[in-house]
């Protein structure tokens, strides 16, 4: 691989003896750096550069100092790559460690040849994109390019860190040993035809924008494997076009990401909510560090997840209102809106034309290959994912039938209900005796309760597999069965006076009787015409002490069964 041959070129710094706070990896799109802090700093040979006694670090501080005091070491911060690591442009024999650095080291070149660039056997005179450190001046840039041999194509956007050209794949190659030279990759058919096209400056991070060999980091966290949940809010659109086309068109685009990824949109919520995007167009200054810069260059920005950025600005797409922005043509509101938020999904710029997160904007249908494959790489398929744990079942118990207390005859009783729980068992208890198994959960059922005669209290209890328990009680009353009914009445006889018309002196008189009933006399009475009345004591055999008045009295006797049915018999009693 061509990789190899330019190791030998690689320079790398380390330090001694350092806090090693710093210390983070280092994503690059070739390999991930892991600076081991503690090694004597040896600096093994100087890279092959233009300009004269300068060149460029990659550092990580344990203690990062102020800006002015890097400034006066002629330090120059050119870039970042998340988290921890700055790209810095720096003179010869800078006290790093006295600047409280725990970690130098530079990118290899091996480190700026893109792994979307064909191998070196395979490349032909294509045409390639060189980025260029940030601070690199023009002159230098062009001086160096012409130096190496390669021809350089004119473009009348491209990005100003970067330079369209053509060459032998031996010629071409080589620009990576330049230490000004920061990346190296392949170049998109519009630009080598010089469609017009737009460049995006790259997302924005707090500290300055990373360069394309940086590997973006690992997108928002998820929770346990699952799907991302953003919710969104559209502020200002555009003038010029429709505000129903215009919020078509964004929604398009959050579409097209979902449908992708394991990634799901909401609409609504608070534009300073966390993992929220606010989406809005504005005109130059607009509350952010990033004003805008009226027509054309600088499109749009947008600020990566939390981290590294801070809420709530995470997420945050602001275009730039003073552009011509169109649908379906020309700046499209589609196109650039889908680029921006795979920023905002954590995505950064690839190396592969035809993709949408190429680093320059193109008219989109929809998202490539590469794109799709970046945001599975982030948060997996859509729906991917453990399924959600259910939520624990409440435990509840309902006694259907009897649907209350109830008398019965029959001697067992069948018992429905409903149920809801996790592992549910049912059982059934009465306190008159007996207990048992109900079939069925959800739906049970006991096919028949043994009843005792009388009052029987039945409790029915849910049982879940956590030991939680739920029981409802019903209660049934057993009766003995009824006999048929009873129309037979008593008989009744009067056995003493021994005629039913006497004569009497006293004012009382006793009467006997006899009374008789298929099932049995519970009661005999008597009753004086004149106004008195009473009970008799005893039934089969009965007396009566009967109240009499002066004259004729004529005294009613009843015999009673438990059905109401009755039998008579009179006697008319004259006292003197
Ligand atoms: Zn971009
Ligand atoms: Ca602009
Ligand atoms: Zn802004």
């Amino acid at each position: 691989m061509q990789a190899t041959r330019h190791q030998a070129i690689g320079l790398m710094l380390a330090l001694a003896g350092s806090a090693g706070l710093g210390a983070a990896d280092i994503h690059l799109k070739t390999r991930v750096v892991s600076p081991r802090a503690g090694i004597e700093v040896q600096q093994k040979e100087q890279p092959r550069r233009y300009t004269a006694r300068r060149s460029h670090f990659l550092v990580q501080f344990s203690e990062r100092p102020s800006d002015d005091v890097l400034a006066a070491f002629g330090v120059v911060i050119t870039g970042r790559i998340p988290q921890e690591t700055l790209v810095v442009s720096a003179p010869d024999g800078i006290p790093w460690r006295s600047l409280g650095a725990s970690w130098v080291g530079r990118l290899e070149p091996s480190d700026k040849l893109s792994p979307a660039l064909p191998a070196p056997e395979e490349m032909d005179e294509a045409a390639y994109l060189v980025e260029f450190h940030l601070e690199v001046e023009a002159e230098a840039r062009e001086a160096l390019l012409r130096d190496a041999g390669v021809e350089r194509l004119e473009h009348p956007s491209l990005l100003s860190h970067q330079a369209l050209v053509r060459g032998t794949p031996e010629a071409i190659l080589r620009l990576v040993d330049w230490d000004e030279v920061a990346y190296l990759f392949p170049a998109s058919e519009d630009l080598v035809r010089g469609e017009p096209v737009v460049g995006c400056a790259g997302a924005v991070h707090q500290d300055g924008p990373a360069g394309q060999y940086v590997k973006i980091g690992d997108g928002w966290p998820r929770p346990d494997g699952r799907a991302l949940e953003l919710t969104y809010t559209i502020g200002a659109l555009a003038g010029g076009i429709p505000v129903e086309a215009s919020l078509r068109e964004i929604q398009r685009a959050f579409d097209a990401w979902s449908a992708a990824g394991n990634v799901t949109f909401r609409a609504g919520g608070h534009p300073a909510a966390e993992r929220h995007i606010h989406l809005f167009f504005a005109s130059g200054p607009h509350g952010d560090s990033y004003p805008f810069d009226g027509p054309g260059r600088v499109l749009a920005h947008t600020f990566y997840p939390a981290p590294p950025n801070p809420e709530p600005i995470a997420g945050d797409m602001h275009f730039d209102a003073d552009e011509n922005w169109r649908i379906g043509w020309g700046i499209d509101v589609f196109s650039v809106v889908l680029h921006e938020l795979g920023h905002a999904l954590g995505m950064g710029h690839s190396d592969r034309p035809g993709s949408i997160m190429y680093p320059y904007y193109r008219l989109a249908a929809g998202l490539g290959q590469d794109d799709i494959a970046g945001i599975r790489d982030l948060y997996g398929e859509p729906g991917e994912g453990p399924e959600p744990e259910p939520d624990p079942v409440p435990l509840d118990l309902r006694i259907l039938t009897p649907a209350g207390p109830t008398i019965t005859q029959a001697p067992s009783i069948r018992l429905e209900g409903t149920a809801s729980g996790s592992g549910v068992t049912i059982t059934w208890t009465n306190d008159r005796g007996g207990q048992g198994v109900a079939s069925g959960t959800s739906a049970w059922s006991v096919a028949g309760v043994p009843l005792a005669p009388g009052a029987n209290v039945l409790t029915v209890t849910a049982t879940d597999d956590s030991g939680n328990r739920v029981a409802r009680t019903v209660s049934i009353t057993r009766e003995a069965p009824s006999a048929p009914a009873d129309t037979v009445r008593p008989s009744l006889a009067i056995t003493s006076p021994g005629s039913s018309v006497v004569a009497v002196s006293g004012a009382m008189l006793t009467v006997r009787g006899l009374a008789s009933d298929n099932v049995g006399v519970t009661r005999v009475t008597w009753e004086n015409h004149l106004g008195s009345s009473g009970s008799a004591t005893g039934t089969a055999i009965w007396s009566a002490l009967v109240t009499l008045l002066p004259g004729t009295n004529r005294i009613t006797v009843r015999a009673f069964d438990a059905a109401g049915n009755s039998a008579w018999r009179t006697l008319t009693v004259t006292r003197r």
